[in-house]
């Protein structure tokens, strides 16, 4: 992989707004964003096609040409923008992305008005302000000023809004396999994740995600020849369901480290003490059995440090006066991007034994670790320390999924909220 330095520029300048851009370019970012909350770009309502047609207009409007700009998708309701920066060569584009669909708002339990853009103590509020249209809103101002500065990059840049992240996901794979270009790619950058903790007045680190736990759910079903309830026995589908779902409960699978938490545990040693130390370092050192309270007390800290199963959705019976002939749990598990599913699959089965059938609900995407490269470090670093010097970074593991699951190339998620 072989990273132009003047792809480091966009980056710095993708990082220079809406933080502490110019005024002018954080104004336009702040426009668009707006226009972008106000269009309800939930699934249900359909969307996202909207957001994706402002967002061309508004490059069309700014010198960006007709056939760069493409919006396409899988659906008519859930269009994305497929966008070309011209460079000198369009051999290895590289990719920038952001999605413009969002999940529903309940409007009572909002201050605000969900659907349009106010700031309220120097943070905006909006649903998708953060998650993504922030990015995406940063993205598209990125491309105009680096166009009115007359930026060429070495190679095409590629934007790619997605239209339904937080649901199905065929946007991104719509791009994907009717797209050579994105195939081509060698890495993308992603604004749906990464994030600075802190505050933006106190920084402590710059977390790079750049590893995903890979999203897999099955179900358990438990038959039973069935009978009437006034005549009761011992064999129960929905008591053999509960046995097979406490068996989940109880199960903990290894704990196990990949170089991304590997490098996040390490950052977190600056600051721990006393007991947490010390498990940290029994942790480091390869120690996976023991009952940690560091994880044992900190669900995130579990879910970041082992694969996890949990119990979402339940159904069985056919009428309160009957035995019940089968009955249905829904497991959904997170499994480290570094194991294997069929593996979680197979240890499934066995803890809740051949009585209980056990079947995928969909097919598993694979999403492995992309490596944080003394370049990737270079380029992401420069650009962060433009805006917040000397703030470590720190790679970080999303026990989420996003559209970086089915790109196929390294992505690197750099532009989240503060946390
Ligand atoms: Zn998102």
């Amino acid at each position: 992989m072989k990273l132009s330095i003047k792809l480091m520029v966009l980056m710095m300048v993708v990082f220079s707004n809406p933080i502490s851009g110019s005024s002018d370019y954080l104004e336009l970012g702040r426009s668009i964003l707006s226009d972008m909350v106000e269009i309800e770009s939930t699934a249900d309502m359909g969307l996202s096609t909207e957001v994706s047609k402002l967002s061309k207009d508004i490059l069309l409007k700014n010198g960006f040409d007709d056939a760069d700009l493409k919006v396409v998708g899988p659906t008519d309701t859930s269009k994305g923008l497929y966008a070309i920066y011209k460079g000198e060569s369009s051999k290895k584009p590289a990719i920038v992305m952001a999605h413009i669909d969002v999940v529903p708002a309940v409007k009572d339990s909002w201050d605000t008005d969900p659907f349009e853009l106010v700031e309220i103590d120097g943070f905006l509020h909006g649903r998708g302000s953060s998650d993504n249209k922030g990015g995406a809103a940063a993205l598209i101002t990125t491309f105009i000023r680096l166009k009115e500065e007359g930026f060429v990059p070495k190679n095409d840049i590629i934007m790619l809004l997605t239209g339904d992240e937080e649901t199905g996901m065929e946007s991104i794979i719509y791009f994907r396999d009717n797209f050579e270009s994105v195939r081509r790619s060698p890495f993308a950058f992603n604004s749906d994740g990464g994030y600075i903790t802190g505050t933006m007045k106190n920084p402590r680190a710059f977390r790079l995600q750049s590893a995903e736990k890979v999203y897999m759910t099955v179900t358990m079903t438990t038959s039973n020849r069935g009978g009437h309830s006034s005549i009761p026995r011992p064999d129960n589908a929905i008591y053999d369901l509960a046995d097979a779902i406490k068996k989940v409960e109880n199960y903990k699978f290894p704990i196990s480290l990949n170089e991304t938490t590997r490098a996040t545990l390490e950052f977190t040693l600056n600051d721990a003490q006393g007991n947490d130390r010390d498990e940290i370092i029994a942790i480091l050192e390869g120690e996976t059995e023991s009952d940690f309270d560091i994880v044992n007390n900190n669900s995130e800290v579990n879910a970041m440090l082992r694969t996890t199963c949990v119990a979402t959705k339940l159904s069985a019976g056919h009428a309160e006066n009957a035995l019940p002939v089968s009955a249905t749990a829904t497991v959904n598990c997170r499994v480290l991007p570094h194991e294997n599913p069929e593996d979680v699959f197979s240890a499934l089965q066995q803890l809740v034994g051949q009585n209980v059938t056990v079947s995928s609900v969909s097919n598993f995407q694979k999403s492995p670790v992309s490596p944080i490269t003394p370049e990737i470090e270079t380029i992401v670093g420069e650009a962060i320390h433009k805006v917040f010097p000397n703030l470590p970074l720190v790679p970080t593991m999303s026990t989420g999924a996003t559209d970086a699951l089915h790109l196929g190339v390294l992505v690197y998620l750099f532009m989240g909220p503060v946390r």
